[in-house]
C-alpha cells in the first residue's frame, strides 16, 4: 500500500512538473499559434485575389480576376454605335500591343499598384494599352516614365498613375457607357475602352480630335467615338452616361455634364479653385439624382477652354 502511495505521489509530482513546463513554454507557444492562425484567416478573407501577382513583377495572375469584356453570348444583343451598328471590342491586333510589354508591366507594378490602385480591370487595361503609340516619336522613349508628356498643340497626356487613378474612380463595368472631355492623344479614352462598352470623347482642338480619331482607328478601338467640339455641353444624344471624366481643368463643373450623368454614376474632373490650385473632384449622383462631391487629390492639368471660361451669367447654361 505504501509502495502504491509512493508511486501515486511520484506520478503526481511528474504531472505537476509537466504542467509547469507547459505553463511557461507550451501555453505561450499555443497562444502564438492561435494568434498567427487568426491573422492568417483574417488576411486571406479580406485580401483581394490579385495581390498574389505582386510576388512576381511580370505575373499576370490578376488578369484572371478581371471581368470578362467579351460581348454578350446573344449575337443580337450588345452595344451599338451612333448609326445603330454593333459595337466591337478592341482588337489588339496592331503590332504596338506586342511592343514594350515588360516596360508596361513594370510601370503597372511600380507606379500604379505601388500607389494602391487595385481594380484588376484597370491594372489590366494599363498593361494592355501601348502608351508609346499615343505620343510623338521624340517622346516615345519616356512613354512609361512616371510623369506627364507633351502632345501636339501644347497639350499634355497625364502621368500614367493619374490616368489609372481616375479610371478606377469611375468604377467601370463591361457594359458602362463613358463620356470623356478632352480627348488629347486618345490614350485615356483607350484605357477606358478596354474596360467599358463604349467611350464618347470630345476634343475642342480640331486637329487633335482628327489625329486621335485616326490613331484610335488604326490601333483598333471600334468602341471609341471622337467628336470635335466644346465638351462643356457634353454629348446629349448619347446621354445618360454611367461615368464622365474630364481631363482639362475648369473653375466650375459644367452643368450639362451633371445632367448627363446617370443616377448611380460617377464623374471625375480637375477643378480649379482659389490662387489657381487644382483638385481632382469626384461627383456622385445617387439614385434620386442628389449630387455629392469631394476633393480627392491636388493636381495640375491643362485648362479647359471654351464656354466654361465665360462668366456664369453670360454662359448659355
Ligand atoms: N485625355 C488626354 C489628355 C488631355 S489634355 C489624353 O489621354 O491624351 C486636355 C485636353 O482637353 C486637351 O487636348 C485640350 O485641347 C482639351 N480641351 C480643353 N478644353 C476643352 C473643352 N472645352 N472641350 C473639349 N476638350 C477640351
Amino acid at each position: 500500500m505504501r509502495v502504491q502511495k509512493g508511486v501515486v505521489k511520484q506520478m503526481a509530482a511528474k504531472f505537476s512538473e509537466i504542467f509547469k513546463k507547459w505553463m511557461y513554454v507550451g501555453l505561450p507557444l499555443l497562444a502564438v499559434v492561435v494568434v498567427l492562425a487568426v491573422i492568417f484567416a483574417c488576411s486571406s478573407a479580406t485580401k483581394p485575389v490579385f495581390t498574389l501577382a505582386s510576388q512576381d513583377e511580370g505575373a499576370d495572375a490578376n488578369q484572371a480576376a478581371a471581368e470578362s469584356n467579351q460581348p454578350p453570348a446573344d449575337a443580337n444583343e450588345g452595344p451599338r454605335d451612333p448609326n445603330g451598328e454593333k459595337i466591337a471590342r478592341p482588337t489588339h491586333k496592331h503590332p504596338a500591343f506586342g511592343e514594350r510589354v515588360e516596360e508596361r508591366a513594370r510601370m503597372v507594378v511600380r507606379q500604379i499598384k505601388g500607389r494602391q490602385v487595385r481594380d484588376p480591370n484597370v491594372l489590366k487595361a494599363m498593361r494592355t494599352v501601348p502608351r508609346h503609340a499615343f505620343v510623338r516619336f521624340s517622346e516615345q522613349r519616356y512613354a512609361y516614365a512616371d510623369y506627364p508628356l507633351p502632345i501636339d498643340e501644347d497639350q499634355t497626356i497625364s502621368q500614367p498613375y493619374i490616368v489609372a487613378f481616375m479610371t478606377e474612380t469611375l468604377k467601370l463595368r463591361p457594359n458602362s457607357k463613358v463620356l470623356e472631355i478632352g480627348t488629347g492623344s486618345g490614350y485615356q479614352a483607350a484605357v477606358c475602352a478596354e474596360i467599358a462598352r463604349e467611350v464618347y470623347t470630345i476634343e475642342i482642338i480640331k486637329a487633335l480630335a482628327e489625329s486621335a480619331r485616326k490613331r484610335l482607328k488604326k490601333l483598333g478601338y471600334p468602341n471609341v467615338f471622337v467628336r470635335a467640339g466644346d465638351g462643356f455641353f457634353g454629348w446629349a444624344e448619347k446621354a445618360p452616361y454611367d461615368a464622365i471624366i474630364g481631363t482639362a481643368a475648369a473653375g466650375r463643373v459644367p452643368p450639362p455634364l451633371l445632367e448627363q450623368l446617370k443616377p448611380g454614376g460617377q464623374m471625375i474632373l480637375p477643378v480649379e479653385g482659389a490662387f489657381g490650385f487644382q483638385h481632382l473632384v469626384v461627383l456622385t449622383k445617387d439614385k434620386k439624382g442628389k449630387i455629392t462631391q469631394k476633393n480627392v487629390m491636388p493636381v495640375r492639368f491643362v485648362p479647359m477652354t471654351g464656354e466654361v471660361t465665360k462668366p456664369e451669367k453670360k454662359s448659355k447654361k
